[in-house]
């Protein structure tokens, strides 16, 4: 259960929400998003063992979710999921 005052709802994300989500994986955006270094919920590090990542539909991706927060979060941000990059 996700509180309002989550530790992780301090960064700057309220912009995410109503968004449109992809999913991805750690290989892809080290490879495709270098410049996405971690969570922008929980700041854990993008890497190629976690599998699964998230990334909203926009032009210039400005951030990327882990597969932790993006669960944790999916309801309170209205997500909606796509089918990928
Ligand atoms: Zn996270």
């Amino acid at each position: 259960m996700v509180e309002k005052d989550d530790w992780r709802l301090l960064n700057d994300v309220w912009y995410l929400k109503g968004q449109c989500i992809n999913p991805t994986n750690g290989e892809e955006v080290i490879k495709y998003l270098p410049h996405l270094k971690h969570c922008i919920f929980c700041y854990d590090k993008v890497n190629k063992n976690r599998i699964r990542w998230f990334v909203p539909d926009e032009k210039n991706i400005s951030c990327c979710i882990c597969e932790k927060c993006f669960a944790d979060f999916c309801e309170m941000f209205s997500w909606r999921l796509l089918d990928g990059l």
